[in-house]
């Protein structure tokens, strides 16, 4: 038997959420960010739920190969572009639309050989300071791109700091405006967050580009949880209870003695651990459903197990269900932002982190 740990991928809820994030923006395209194997989900798990979206965005190569292995014809976007010259022989071949955010793509563009025009979308730093050219290098960076022999068609893309904060993408939102107010194009600039947060700002946008509210987690937890947004968990992380104990007042649990207990209690160990992507930064009181009835850890986690409270559920004992995080058989929902604010992260952490060693079911 293998150890009696699960996740799930719920494809009916990648397609929900999908819809919220179309519905947000109505008029624009929808990009389905598929970096980091699917936020941690597997492209090929969530290629089913998603396929409802206008194209798919990544940042690697492999990725967008397995893309197009799944029958996707549509767009795909390289969400940085190519990392060096013969990526582009990829592109050109696989159809793959690329950003370009630097001088040295340009240059590598430049240097490619092909006979299929490049579609590309120029990313402008509006602020962020990490990828693209600035306001002021823009439309320098435009003109030379037109220039091309190897570039089709231009679009214009930057990406917002502090979509799922108290700034806001106003500031952002201008630069990027004014910077390209009279220059042809496509258009996209929001994530998840602007998406959801800001959608007047994104009324002129031709695509947005959701990634984790795609995966049922909000972009701004704890100002807002996916429950508001009406989003729904797809990734649940389950196994089960196999072991109780019986502790004294007084008795200890888990490496470090960090829990002790205050009465009597009972202790269910769970078969899961950081080793499997559960964060052992989470300290004691993390919640966790039990047979769907919310509780809490106790003690440290291990490399293979935590330990949980019985307390709020006399009935539960060996071979109980635990939820780590998503929905229980009862219809709970633990959401994986709650956890991963217990463990001081956030949602997309622990979803990209879920072990190798967990074995992933696909449910309808
Ligand atoms: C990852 C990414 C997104 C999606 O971000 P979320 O916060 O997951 O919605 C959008 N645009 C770019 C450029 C990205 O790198």
């Amino acid at each position: 038997m293998p150890r009696p740990i699960l996740a799930t991928v719920h494809t009916h809820a990648l397609h929900h959420n999908l819809g919220v994030a179309r519905r947000a923006v109505p008029d624009a395209r929808v990009w389905a960010v598929v970096k980091a194997n699917a936020y941690g989900h597997g492209i090929e798990r969530v290629y089913e739920g998603l396929r409802a979206a206008d194209g798919f965005a990544l940042l690697d190569l492999n990725e967008a190969q397995r893309v197009r292995e799944l029958g996707w014809r549509g767009p795909i976007l390289l969400l940085e572009g190519a990392f060096e010259l013969r990526d582009l022989e990829l592109c050109s071949r696989l159809e793959l639309w690329h950003t370009v955010h630097c001088d040295e793509q340009i240059d590598m563009l430049a240097a490619h050989k092909t006979h299929t025009g490049h579609r590309v979308f120029l990313k402008m730093n509006s602020g962020m300071n990490r990828l693209g050219f600035t306001p002021a290098r823009y439309r320098a960076a435009w003109t030379r791109l037109n220039a091309l022999p190897q570039v089709d068609e231009i679009s214009l893309m930057t990406h917002f700091s502090d979509a799922d904060g108290r700034q806001g993408v106003a500031a952002q939102q201008a630069a990027f405006a004014a910077a390209t107010a009279d220059l042809p194009g496509e258009r996209t600039v929001g994530n998840s967050a602007a998406t959801l947060r800001h959608p007047a700002a994104l009324a002129g946008s031709d695509w947005v580009r959701p990634g984790i509210a795609v995966y049922g987690s909000a972009p701004d937890f704890p100002a807002h949880t996916a429950a508001h947004w009406g989003l729904q968990p797809c990734m649940t992380l389950a196994a089960k209870i196999i072991a109780v104990q019986a502790l004294k007042t007084g008795d200890s649990v888990g490496y470090g003695s960090t829990f002790t207990a205050q009465e009597p209690m009972r202790i269910g160990v769970v078969a899961c651990g950081y080793a499997d992507g559960y964060p052992r930064t989470c300290p004691s009181a993390t919640p966790v459903l039990v047979d769907g009835v919310r509780t809490r850890t106790v003690g440290r986690v291990s490399m293979d197990m935590i330990t949980v409270d019985l307390g709020p559920v006399p009935q539960a004992g060996y071979g109980s269900d635990a939820t780590l995080w998503g929905v229980a058989a009862n219809g709970a929902v633990l959401s994986i932002d709650e956890v991963a604010a217990s463990a001081g992260t956030v949602g997309y952490e622990l979803m990209c982190a879920l072990a190798q060693r967990v074995p992933v079911e696909v449910a309808a």
